[in-house]
């Protein structure tokens, strides 16, 4: 079988040398192999994402000499796909609709409610119990889906990370995960699996930010009996000062990389040997 990898950055900024990172590792997995290399835009949040990171994303890795295989895949333009996998997972009865604002949410957790992978409490289950009745009537309301874990959870699933072997997904720590926001018809994690999926992605690598997403994606990729890939998390990396790079670190733009005189081919040396911004 052939190696698909991909890169798949969130166009809410210019792309740093983090991304740069993660990348070129998902760029050099395929073509060391002969594989696929894809570029896909997780834009679905209208809020955070804006066309002209879009374009410049491209503009950037194309300056860093990547190519990628294919048509770029923009996920705001495939919304269609995902309400698709929402119908049909709430035909099944796995998913529901969650009326509670943050404020609710903070209400209800009991002091000793256990915590989520990002750090957040889990949800309580308010709107978990609510009848169709109540649902009908407060269907035009602004409203999340959210899985409902207790019915959803399969036990016993594994996937592979490189460098660990197998590992047991644990989904549950998720709670009642969303599945598409008010704001926002779908969640990172659903399009993030589909597309993957639908993509023919054989390996994932990307930050090990993500590494504890994967145990929610294991958990969609079986409810749904989509393919699953091998996963490789790389760490993250971090500023002079041990902090992770994020958009506050300008100097470590490609943009202002290239600004500065810096070749794309001293930007990969240096990548290449651990060396940052
Ligand atoms: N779009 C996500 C981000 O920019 C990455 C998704 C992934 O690689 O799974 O953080």
């Amino acid at each position: 079988m052939s190696i698909v990898t991909r890169f798949a950055p969130s166009p809410t900024g210019y792309l740093h040398l983090g991304h740069a990172f993660s990348a070129l590792t998902a760029w050099r997995r395929a073509r060391a192999a002969g594989g696929r290399f894809l570029l896909r835009l997780e834009d679905i949040d209208p809020t955070r994402c804006r066309p002209e990171f879009a374009v410049a994303i491209q503009e950037d890795l194309a300056w860093l000499g990547l190519d990628w295989d294919g048509p770029v895949r923009v996920q705001s333009e495939h919304m269609d796909d995902y309400a698709a996998v929402l119908d049909e997972l709430r035909a099944r009865g796995l998913i529901y609709p969650c009326f509670c604002s943050r404020a609710d949410i903070r209400r209800h957790v009991i002091a000793a409610a256990p915590h989520g992978p990002d750090g957040a409490p889990l949800y309580p289950g308010t709107c978990r119990g609510l009848t169709d009745r109540d649902r009908a009537v407060r269907a035009d309301e602004p409203h999340a889906l959210r899985l409902d874990m207790a019915r959803a959870s399969i036990e016993g699933l594994t996937f592979e990370e490189e460098g660990e072997g197998t590992v047991a997904a644990d989904p549950a720590r998720f709670g009642d995960a969303v599945l598409a926001r008010k704001d926002t018809p779908s969640s990172y994690h659903l399009c993030v699996t589909h597309d993957d999926a639908l993509q023919g992605v054989t390996l994932v690598t990307r930050g090990e930010d993500l590494k504890a997403a994967t145990h929610l994606h294991r958990l969609l990729q079986a409810l749904m009996g989509w393919a699953v890939p091998v996963y490789a998390h790389h760490h993250l990396l971090t500023d002079t000062s041990g902090r992770r790079l994020a958009k506050r670190n300008n100097a470590a733009t490609l943009r202002a990389l290239r600004a500065s005189g810096i070749t794309a081919n001293e930007v990969r040396d240096r990548l290449h040997r651990g060396e940052m911004a």
